[in-house]
């Protein structure tokens, strides 16, 4: 058995890991970074490779080796998720995701309270632990104006210093700079969606991006090639830690990575401090790293598990766990999708990255009345190709065709023939609330590769209130669809309860030690040589896409790291 020592180490070295290594090293830390996964570069992703990138999903954890379950309700058994939404290789997700780069509303942060100021109390549904985050948007400003200038993301203002920009989201909350690159080029599917979302009265815009438009930090820009999410990009354009946060941690010299390195136990003494973690090296030994600060950042099923599986006589239910809260309120976005197909001219979705889109923000967050609707919160709606997956077989394999035409056999094969070209999806991102029974766990029956119980989720978004939501969005798309002049427009189905992208919670932020597992900075309140980073923080979601939000977050934590916790370890709150 290896033991080596450092300040800090790291457990997963993703979108939130990458950025820790870079701003610890800089100011001066020794960081050693665990990933489970290689370390893969931009020559890996040239030329693009359906085979292995989409069909495989090689850059996605493998479900059998790392499986990950799901059951809808504690009374049946649960099996493993087929397809995992998040990273499996140094950079993690931001290698193969598709860039949607959002800040959150002012109100995402205070969704509680803002719903019994405008609703009452009585909103809320009675089962939902809807909670507001012990962070502002305001206190995260800063941060998000740091991730979107230190990693290259594209898009236009729609709210500059309380300042409404028509064709950027007026509905954004006050930015105090520009992006700092213009936005993507527009493609024919943003141009119908806007046409028709104008003549709605809604408010269509570009969505923001972490693919840069033009050469930035020596990169050189996007090119439009269409292979974007699933696969890395083969010239750097895409804005992955790959090629900005990993480089600048090399830079330090006080940054080293052990990729193949499997984290499975966080390590504690008498006292209750974190004294390291322990990890399976690629050769299959037994290695052991002490650390004056362990941070957490495996996504959100690792960061439930090590802490499940690293109980001892002191933490009986699990580090950090003295709450009781550890591996509640699970979020997850549903997908609900619209297809426009049209007969007379072409759209060529499956051209340009995927997230390539435009956008309307009239009905997410709480930017629309709700009274009477019987749902709170909301969805953006964007258009793009059907499940964002690029390249012409992930195009078509995920466009289900119309109420009436089989997905097999020649009616099929001539529906693909005349649509593949020349339709898009518009898909509504919904917020489902938070609800304590939602939960992650260990399974009794289903190890990993390394003999670990997997992780288990337990979750069914079908929910009154976030049915209710679909339907409402279902029709609003609907509407866009046919006002945008397409020939056909038809309804995909629904998931059946499984939760789909963008897992969040589990272990919860707040401001009060009994109710949450980590306070604003992702410090445990038990240990506080402890954190946690990522979704798995959220109190809630938003309709939005996470990542951003999570690197501004993981960008103050640094922060807080590097001015006040080095200098004097304890609580910082
Ligand atoms: C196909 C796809 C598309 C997406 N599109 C978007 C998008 O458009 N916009 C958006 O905001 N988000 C998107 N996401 C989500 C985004 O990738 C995640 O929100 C983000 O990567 C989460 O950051 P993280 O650091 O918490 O986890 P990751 O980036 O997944 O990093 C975690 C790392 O930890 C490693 N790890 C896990 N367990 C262990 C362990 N026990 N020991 C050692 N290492 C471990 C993993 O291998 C991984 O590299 C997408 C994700 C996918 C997969
Ligand atoms: S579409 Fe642009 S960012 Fe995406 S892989 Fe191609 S060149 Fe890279």
């Amino acid at each position: 058995m290896a033991i080596e020592k450092t300040d800090v180490v790291i457990v997963g070295v993703g979108a939130v890991g990458g950025i820790l290594a870079a701003e610890l090293g800089k100011a001066g830390m020794k960081v050693i970074g665990l990933e489970r996964g290689p370390r893969l570069t931009t020559a890996d992703f040239n030329p693009h490779d359906e085979l292995r990138y989409f069909q495989r999903q090689e850059l996605r954890p493998n479900w059998r080796k790392q499986p990950v379950t799901w059951r809808p309700n504690t009374g049946v058994r649960a099996h493993p998720m087929n397809i995992l939404n998040y990273g499996n290789q140094a950079g993690g997700g931001t290698v193969h995701y598709g860039t949607l780069s959002w800040r959150m509303h002012e109100d995402d942060f205070r969704a509680r309270s803002q719903t019994i100021e405008r609703y009452g109390a009585s909103a809320i549904p009675q089962d939902s632990s809807l909670a507001d985050w012990p962070v502002t948007y305001a206190d995260l400003e800063p941060f998000y104006d740091q991730a979107e200038y230190d990693l290259g993301v594209s898009g236009k203002a729609g709210n500059l210093q309380g300042r409404k920009i028509d064709g950027g989201n007026v509905f954004e909350a006050p930015r105090n700079r520009e992006y700092p690159l213009p936005a993507l080029l527009m493609d024919q599917s943003g141009v119908l969606f806007a046409e028709g979302a104008k003549k709605l009265g809604y408010h269509p815009f570009s969505s923001p991006r972490a693919i840069i438009s033009e050469p930035y930090h020596d990169r050189p820009s996007c090119t439009y090639c269409g292979f974007c999410q699933s696969f890395g990009c083969h010239v750097g354009a895409k804005s992955s830690i790959l090629v900005t946060k990993l480089p600048e941690a090399d830079a330090t010299g006080n940054f080293k990575l052990l990729t193949g390195a499997t984290c499975y136990h966080v390590n504690t003494d008498n006292s209750g401090r974190a004294t390291g973690v322990s990890y399976y090296g690629p050769d299959g030994s037994d290695n052991t790293i002490e650390a004056d600060l362990v941070i957490l950042a495996p996504f959100i099923y690792d960061n439930t598990r090590l802490l499940l599986l690293s109980k001892t006589a002191k933490f009986p239910n699990g580090l950090a766990n003295s709450s009781g809260q550890l591996g509640k309120h699970v979020m997850a976005h549903i997908m609900a999708k619209v297809f426009a197909a049209y007969d007379d001219r072409y759209v060529n979705v499956y051209m340009g990255p995927s997230a390539q889109k435009h956008t309307i923000d009239d009905f997410n967050a709480d930017n629309f009345d709700h009274s009477g609707l019987g749902f709170l919160r909301g969805a953006q709606i964007s258009i793009g190709p059907a499940d964002l997956e690029a390249g012409p077989i992930g195009t078509a394999m995920s466009m289900d065709p119309p109420p009436g035409t089989p997905k097999w056999g020649a009616a099929y094969r001539d529906f693909l023939g005349k649509y593949f070209a020349r339709y898009g999806a518009l898909n509504a991102q919904t917020e489902n609330l938070a609800y304590a029974d939602q939960t992650i766990d260990l399974d009794p029956d289903v190890r990993d590769q390394w003999g670990m119980p997997a992780p288990r989720v337990t979750y069914d978004w079908r929910r009154p209130n976030e049915v209710a939501r679909v339907e409402f969005l279902m029709q609003k798309m609907e509407g866009v669809a046919r006002a945008m002049g397409a020939t056909k427009v038809w309804r995909a189905a629904l998931s059946p309860g499984v939760p789909g992208a963008h897992h969040e919670g589990g272990t919860r932020m707040g401001n009060d030690p009994k109710t949450s597992v980590v306070n604003r900075y992702g410090q445990t309140w038990d240990i506080p040589n402890l954190f946690l980073i990522g979704s798995s923080t959220f109190p809630s979601m938003s309709g939005f896409n996470p990542t951003l939000t999570i690197q501004a977050l993981t960008y103050m934590s640094a922060d807080a790291i590097v001015k006040r916790y080095k200098n004097k370890p304890g609580p910082l709150v």
